[in-house]
């Protein structure tokens, strides 16, 4: 490891690899600092994934797909079944494991150095500007210096607040998660399963993701706002063994997923958040993926430019805020004004919207249908909804 670096990225997840390869290809120095022993491993995710938000980076390679997803189904709380196949588009489940692990291959072919067991425990900050991060490297305390810091160490950042930025989170937007990776489970392989209402998971939903060879993801989210009153891990094991009382689990994990509104400004003079450090993650369904690479991706790109122009203040930086606003961000606040009605649905109403949506024939249904429906006690957000899948 070198004393200095162009670029410090803090945590290597999609975020990071993703900044990472960003910067280095702009013709910075660039190291990644990885806490755990492993890139990509624990994995804490449900691994679903749009085609289309895939794509964009790139050639999606066969060995990171563990299911091809065609169809998915929404279940309200009485039970109540709604079939929608996707149009157009389809979705994966991925091998997180095997796809982070490719994106920080990437970020080291561009030239990146990536070292794990880093744990990054504070932050150089002179002059009013973050200069370097202090860490333990296999127990050596050590400090790099950079010029520009990228903070993409997840949900549970500390780097941001250790700059002065607020990253906090409502406790009615962070969703807490519990999921078991399980085998021996009879399920449609290409289908993606979401169980809403109180009944299953309040605040939140329980999802059941296909990973092939009758294994499946099984988990779930429920808003900070019902901890108190509800214990997830009972909801999904009562579920678990009422709906597939053969499954095996094999792992099981928790982690929280900030379902807020992206944070408006996620910059200081030489520090750049991306990622769920950022409140990246789009609010309406706990996807963190392609924000996080599409965070990384930006804001690697600017840090790349802060270098060559010698400008690591926030004033050059702001133009992260700008970019990722009109990239996802506004979307993203769309989403959670969304999801702030959704969440407030009773147990009866998602039934009667179920039956409602359950009268337009099957190849007729669509998402914006289905949304438009969800929000029909606050007509002023169809727009919000026609907006964010029209992706305008
Ligand atoms: P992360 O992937 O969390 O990476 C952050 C990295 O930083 C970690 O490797 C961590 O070890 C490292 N780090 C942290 N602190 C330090 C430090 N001090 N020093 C060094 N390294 C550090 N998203 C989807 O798109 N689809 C899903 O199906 C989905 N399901 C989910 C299910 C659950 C239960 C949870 C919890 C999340 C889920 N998400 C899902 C969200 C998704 O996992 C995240 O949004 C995504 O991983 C964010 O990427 P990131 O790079 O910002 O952060």
């Amino acid at each position: 490891m070198k004393d200095r670096y162009d670029v410090v990225v803090v945590g290597g997840g999609p975020g990071g690899s993703m900044a990472a390869f960003k910067a280095a290809k702009g013709g910075a120095s660039v190291c990644i600092l990885e806490k755990d022993r492993d890139i990509g491993y624990p994995v804490r995710c449900g691994e679903a994934i749009g085609e289309s938000g895939l794509k964009q980076f790139g050639d999606i390679q066969p060995e990171w797909i563990a299911a091809s997803i065609t169809d998915f189904r929404l279940v309200s709380p009485n039970g109540t079944r709604i079939d929608t196949r996707f149009s157009g588009q389809k979705g994966f489940i991925l091998h997180r494991r095997i796809f982070d692990y490719d994106l920080c291959i990437k970020a080291a072919s561009a030239g990146a150095d990536v070292f794990t067991k880093a744990y990054v425990s504070g932050l150089m900050i002179e002059d009013g500007y973050v200069t370097g991060v202090r860490l333990n490297h296999l127990g050596d305390e050590k400090v790099v210096r950079s010029h520009i810091v990228i903070a993409a160490d997840g949900v549970e950042s500390r780097v941001g607040r250790w700059a002065g930025i607020r990253t906090n989170v409502k406790m009615k937007d962070m969703e807490s998660c519990m999921q078991y990776s399980v085998a021996n489970v009879d399920i449609n392989p290409n289908r993606i399963d979401f169980f809403v209402g109180d009944v299953y998971a309040p605040g939140g939903y329980l999802w059941v993701f296909p990973k092939g060879d009758n294994s499946a993801n099984i988990g779930i989210g429920i808003s900070g706002a019902h901890t108190q009153q509800y214990n997830a891990k009972k909801l999904l094991d009562d579920f678990i063994s009422r709906e597939y009382p053969k499954a095996a689990k094999l792992t099981s994990m928790c982690g929280g997923v900030p379902c807020a509104s992206p944070l408006k400004d996620a910059v200081k003079n030489g520090l750049i958040l991306v990622g769920d450090a950022a409140h990246q993650v789009n609010p309406m369904t706990g996807g963190g993926i392609i924000s996080a690479m599409k965070g990384g991706w930006i804001g690697g790109g600017i840090a790349a430019e802060s270098i060559l122009t010698h400008d690591y203040s926030a004033s050059f930086l702001n133009r992260y805020n700008q970019v990722v606003r009109k990239d996802f961000g506004d979307t993203h606040h769309r989403f959670h004004r969304i999801k702030e009605v959704i969440s407030s649905l009773t147990d009866r109403e998602l039934d009667s919207i179920a039956q409602n949506i359950g009268k337009i024939p099957e190849d007729k249904r669509t998402l914006t249908q289905i949304f438009k429906a969800c929000v029909v006690k606050k007509p002023s957000l169809i727009l919000d909804v026609i907006k964010v899948f029209a992706g305008v």
